[in-house]
């Protein structure tokens, strides 16, 4: 299979350069030429392990790796001990009241939130795509974070051969638990700093440097170039479509579903829009979807976006309690525009033009018809998260962190809007609830200013559950890069830097 760019659909590329660039030249994201359609091997896929249900969805996608490198990926990516469990994926029913929903816990992995189902095996696809399209090239892998991709990105690349990694994250833009486990991260090819600003400050920071001729040709000249683990990677988006397709045949095997075929609604908590384009991917490659639920925090520029056709960043940004969501540029948009525009790279083109330049685009009745047939759009305060971590405790004993909680917050509200409650549905549990300690102990009684670690005892002895060695073991880690910190300006001469080529 090739692919090509959202801003030049003349461009064609095989997988393994797309996962070791990250990112086209002109600015565009990477997307498959067509996508393969499992729609009459429903039958035959239900029956498959998460193993072997990623191989074959990986297979077709990564058509210059043999198999056996695909098998080696998914052995090493999902291994028990990386993956506690039997399936890296756990279904869990909230099926108390009647309801039909179903969390799909992804946060089973290193470190405790979804981006290790995708961050696990990006460096292995990854080192298998430098050979094959760059050999004895050097990988620098620039990351911005709103907290949960620095860490598990971190965990991923550590002291893999042939990659440095340079994380930047927010300073003020992640929770405590999020911080602390970057800060202690261990392995010798990688860095972590701070940057003033938010996660967009960081995101448009990191992007330019992608896009920077100078400071491309001097990693050039070092035999070194630019690639990208955030879910701008294709890398990153393919792991994500397989669990969507192993919770709907879980679902079918439990019973949940009365045929292969009958449709499921898909919630999703979304911040730069990775996770739930991987849920529309796989609907247009044959899983039957009724609705895509998008839910966000304050930062509701995508529920404006899903309801009037106008992106508009030009808005204040809120911190919020659920800091993962915190981004007001969705990157992986870009994706599904250039899917419902009918692959025009000239509008993709004009419109991230307008974005750049203005702040804002207007997609226009066509495109905005197509959205809205397919999305509901929908987003929650603060408040009414907390308040949802506790209605979730009270009514289905089922602890959950702050991100979830926007998911069934805003399922409830597409619910009521719609009265569809029969379809059964699927919401994304993307966090451990302990990563997000403060918040969710203060959802259910009132915290006092102590620290973490002993919120995170109260919220054990409070809601009988155990929290990850994970995140109590961060308690007695030297911290490591606590006292970097960059403006968006002194970027480009920070890496340099952190790579040894510096000097001016
Ligand atoms: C990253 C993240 C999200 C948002 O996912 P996107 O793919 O960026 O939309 C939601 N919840 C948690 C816990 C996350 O880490």
């Amino acid at each position: 299979m090739q692919y090509k760019s959202t801003r030049n659909s003349g461009l064609r590329l095989n997988s393994s350069e797309v996962i070791a660039r990250g990112i086209s030249e002109e600015g565009g994201l990477f997307v498959p030429e067509m996508l393969p359609d499992f729609r009459t091997a429903l039958s035959s896929l239900s029956e498959l392990s998460y193993h072997a249900l990623a191989e074959t969805i990986f297979s077709a996608f990564l058509t210059d790796f043999s198999r056996e490198e695909i098998q080696d990926c998914v052995k090493k990516a999902y291994a028990p001990e990386k993956f506690a469990g039997e399936e890296p994926v756990v279904i869990k029913p909230l099926t108390a009241h009647g309801e039909n929903k179903y969390l799909m816990e992804l946060w089973h992995g290193p470190t405790c939130a979804f981006k290790d189902m995708a961050l696990q095996i990006l460096p292995h696809f990854l080192t298998k795509s430098l050979q094959k399209a760059m050999p004895g090239k050097e990988a620098v892998i620039l990351v911005a974070t709103s907290g949960d991709t620095g860490k598990a990105a971190l965990e991923g690349f550590r002291d893999v051969p042939g990659t440095r990694m340079v994380v930047f994250y927010p300073k003020d833009g992640v929770s405590p638990m999020q911080r602390l486990q970057m800060v202690t991260q261990e392995g010798e090819n990688l860095t972590v700093c701070a940057i003033e600003g938010n996660f967009d400050d960081a995101q448009t920071g990191v992007k330019q440097i992608f896009t920077d001729s100078a400071m491309k040709q001097k990693l050039t000249e070092q035999n070194m170039f630019f690639s990208s683990a955030n879910s701008i990677n294709w890398g990153r988006l393919l792991p994500q479509i397989v669990y969507y397709f192993y919770a709907y045949f879980d679902l079918y095997r439990k019973g949940a579903l009365s045929h292969l075929g009958q449709e499921i609604n898909i919630v999703v908590p979304t911040g730069n829009f990775g996770n739930i384009l991987a849920a529309y991917y796989a609907s247009e490659m044959g899983l039957p979807v009724h609705r895509f639920i998008c839910a966000s925090n304050a930062n509701k520029v995508l529920t404006d976006f899903i309801s009037t056709g106008v992106y508009d960043r030009r808005r204040e940004f809120f911190a919020t309690n659920s800091p993962s969501m915190d981004i007001l540029v969705s990157s992986n948009l870009e994706r599904l525009l250039y899917a419902l525009s009918g692959e025009s790279d000239e509008a993709l083109s004009g419109w991230m033009r307008q974005l750049a330049e203005t702040g804002a685009y207007d997609v226009g009745s066509v495109v905005l018809e197509k959205l809205q047939a397919r999305f509901f759009g929908g987003f929650c305060s603060d408040v009414e998260t907390l308040q949802a971590i506790r209605r979730v405790k009270e009514q289905d004993s089922y602890l959950c962190d702050t991100h979830t909680a926007v998911a069934l917050e805003v399922y409830r509200q597409y619910a009521e809007k719609t009265g569809d409650t029969a379809t059964p549905t699927v919401v994304a549990s993307t966090a451990n609830p302990y990563k997000f300690v403060t918040s969710v102990l203060g959802s259910l009684e009132k915290v006092p200013e102590e620290d973490e670690f002993q919120s995170l005892a109260r919220l054990e002895e409070l809601s009988g559950t155990k929290a990850p060695v994970q995140i109590t073991s961060l308690k007695n880690k030297a911290l490591r890069f606590d006292s970097l910190c960059v403006s968006k300006p002194e970027l480009p001469a920070f890496i340099l830097n952190t790579l040894g080529i510096g000097g001016n």
